[in-house]
């Protein structure tokens, strides 16, 4: 096959340019990146081996060899490589991993980075983007890639200058597995530019960035034995499991540059679980919360972070049995003692020892969430504000924990209330706050927080002085009807008909109850509500719409339309408050009004009904028809007139 010469895919070249002008604050960490992949490969290349045994053979004379990183630097050439016999790429994939980025969001996220102007460091963008390899592009002038793909025979050969082209050839490579060629820039070490062809500089960086990296790395290095010079190999990494190690030994730094290693976030992480489990069934790891969402962390599910290694052997990336789904923000390694080296996807999906594992870690972690809103809950705060969402989809879990784990969670979650404006509170804090005697928490749906603070439905709690929880979150809308209870306390919707303070039960407004108006009103919305009634629940508003069973909030109806699906509108009990002026102007109206008057009094109940859905965050279906009411009524009220003249 010939040499193909080719282009980046368009996002690729804008990350590579960016890249390559970056405001790099450290370039050693190419390195760290360069090994990070290998060490991937290798990784893969276990998996693979393990999956397909017969490719272990399929080189007899050679064999694939012990797994292996090595660096070689040619201080006369100025060029640094660095091999793995891995997993390796075939043509397609150097294609795919290196010329194209398939990140979803990419180009949006692009150009909301061009727009926002300033230098964009290297780091933040290996971050977002796993472009790790690109940062090879900080020192060199020119990349070389020979691999070859384990399992099959031909080897290629990729090479850039890093100007938006590539080349692609065949090339000769006796066994699978990668080497990565750069081509030094000039380093000037007036500017503190470091040389990375020389050993103690690479020694440094490797132990520095890459000492817990599982599988050896190696470089051939002069020494001096008996008076007499060799060269010899030499690792230069411990290798030395991280989780292994007492967490008293770590210093912080290694466990960040530990998760860096793992994640490719350039940011320390916001939180770190440690743990050893002894006896019984074994287990160790160490777990980390970012300190931010990565940006598709809602546009689906992204597979978990959490690798799964076995007896220090690395078994698989994105472990999702280990984790449930709403903790898919965790990062780091899980190590058993007990599980089969040979397990398989499949077989985990069934295996009590790694249920065990799951449910241990989930408490683990719970609890140091727990901990951290205890002793620091400016940091908890950063951290709800970017997995909060993600944690609350633990209450409505369908992976079968179920409730599992509802009392930890709730105790987690913090809200918005009424009570106090622009600050979180937990549910614990809800309680201590309370009004005397008060057996509910009160809460209240919808999609924003300034429309939900001016909903009908809090007057009585704003006049009772009870507060009330404004969920606002979409997930809020699936998890609230299975709020039940808790610390002894009952969960209420003041969506629902049955929502009143207690105290105020039974307590009637001293009103009299227009009776006559309330008929009216039936007859008119008999096809769009259930059942007129005086309301508890009113202080100033006429009139609001509440609900009798669980669920139905209208910001759901809202929610699941938006998601296409046909839903229809539900019919709710319309609520008059009798001290409401217009109530009592429209019964007195009634009173005195001809059968005809009375007709075209219906527009005015018409317009209670919609002042009242769209009061309560609802949504109107026919608002053709709204706007030719209002407008009927507004010519009249200019005209001086509130019914219409006798035709
Ligand atoms: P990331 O490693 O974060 O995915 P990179 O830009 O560093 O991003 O690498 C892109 C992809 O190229 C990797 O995901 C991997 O599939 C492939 N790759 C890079 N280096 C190697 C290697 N040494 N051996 C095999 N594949 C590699």
């Amino acid at each position: 096959m010939e040499k193909e010469h080719l282009t980046f895919q368009t996002e690729a070249k804008q990350l590579l340019d960016l890249m390559i002008h970056s405001v790099y604050s450290n370039r050693d960490i190419f390195l760290r990146e360069l090994i990070s992949n290998a060490s991937d490969a290798l990784d893969k290349r276990r998996i693979e081996l393990a999956a397909n045994p017969d490719l272990e053979d399929q080189d007899p004379s050679e064999g694939l060899g012990a797994p292996e990183i090595r660096i070689d630097p040619d201080q006369k050439g100025r060029t640094l490589s660095v091999s793995d016999n891995g997993v390796g790429m075939n043509r397609e994939e150097l294609k795919e991993y290196i010329g194209t980025i398939a990140k979803s969001g990419t180009r949006e996220y692009l150009e909301a980075l061009k727009s926002s102007g300033g230098g964009v460091r290297a780091e933040a963008l290996i971050g977002q983007f796993g472009v790790g390899f690109y940062s090879a592009f900080m020192v060199a002038d020119r990349v070389d890639v020979v691999t070859r793909r384990l399992g099959e025979r031909e080897g290629w050969k990729f090479s850039s200058s890093g100007d938006g082209t590539y080349t692609i050839e065949p090339a000769e490579r006796r066994k699978p597995g990668t080497t990565v060629l750069l081509h030094l820039k000039g380093s000037d070490s007036s500017k503190g530019d470091r040389e990375y062809t020389d050993e103690w500089t690479i020694r440094e960086i490797v132990r520095k960035y890459s000492d817990f990296v599982t599988y050896p790395i190696v470089m051939a290095v002069k020494k001096t034995k008996e008076g007499k010079e060799e060269v010899a190999d030499e690792t230069l990494n411990s290798g030395k499991p991280i989780w292994r190690r007492s967490e008293k030994d770590v210093s912080e730094e290694e466990y960040n540059e530990f998760y860096k290693h793992i994640s490719h976030d350039w940011e320390p992480p916001l939180l770190r679980v440690v743990f050893s489990v002894e006896g019984g069934t074994e287990f160790r790891g160490v777990l980390f919360v970012p300190s931010r969402a990565p940006f598709d962390l809602h546009f689906g599910m992204i597979p978990s972070g959490v690798n799964l290694y076995i007896r220090n052997v690395f078994i698989m990336n994105d472990c999702k049995e280990l984790v449930p789904s709403w903790l898919r923000f965790l990062r780091g390694v899980v190590d058993s003692e007990d599980l089969p080296l040979n397990i398989s996807r499949e077989m985990l999906q069934e295996d009590p020892l790694l249920r065990i594992i799951r449910k241990g870690i989930v408490r683990r972690v719970l609890n140091a969430l727990k901990k951290l809103m205890a002793d620091d809950r400016e940091k908890y705060l950063l951290f709800w504000k970017e997995f909060g969402a993600v944690l609350k989809e633990g209450l409505v879990s369908f992976d079968g924990s179920e409730g599992e784990h509802r009392d930890a969670l709730l105790d987690l979650c913090l809200f918005s209330s009424t009570a106090r404006p622009g600050k979180l509170i937990s549910l614990k804090e809800y309680q201590e706050e309370r009004k005397e005697g008060q057996e509910q928490i009160y809460y209240l749906t919808g999609r924003k927080e300034a429309a939900l603070r001016t909903s009908p439905l809090l007057e009585r709690c704003a006049s009772g002085g009870e507060n009330v929880l404004l969920l606002t979150d979409p997930v809020d809308e699936v998890l609230a009807p299975s709020l039940t209870t808790w610390g002894g306390m009952e969960f209420r919707s003041l969506e629902r008909v049955d929502a009143l303070p207690a105290g105020t039960e039974g307590k009637k407004n001293d009103q009299e109850q227009p009776e006559d108006t309330a008929a009216f009103l039936r007859e008119v919305l008999k096809d769009v509500v259930k059942e007129v009634r005086f309301s508890d629940r009113l202080t100033t508003s006429p009139a609001c719409l509440v609900n009798d069973r669980e669920g139905g909030s209208m910001a759901m109806e809202q929610l699941l339309r938006s998601m296409g699906r046909e839903v229809p509108a539900e019919k709710r009990i319309l609520e008059i408050n009798p001290a409401s002026p217009l109530i009592t102007a429209l019964g007195q109206r009634l009173a005195s009004a001809g059968k005809e008057e009375r007709t075209k009094l219906e527009d005015y109940g018409w317009l209670l009904y919609y002042q009242s859905l769209l009061a309560g965050g609802g949504q109107i279906e026919n608002p053709g028809e709204f706007a030719r009411r209002v407008a009927d009524l507004m010519t009249l009220g200019l005209k001086g007139r509130d019914v219409p003249e006798k035709e």
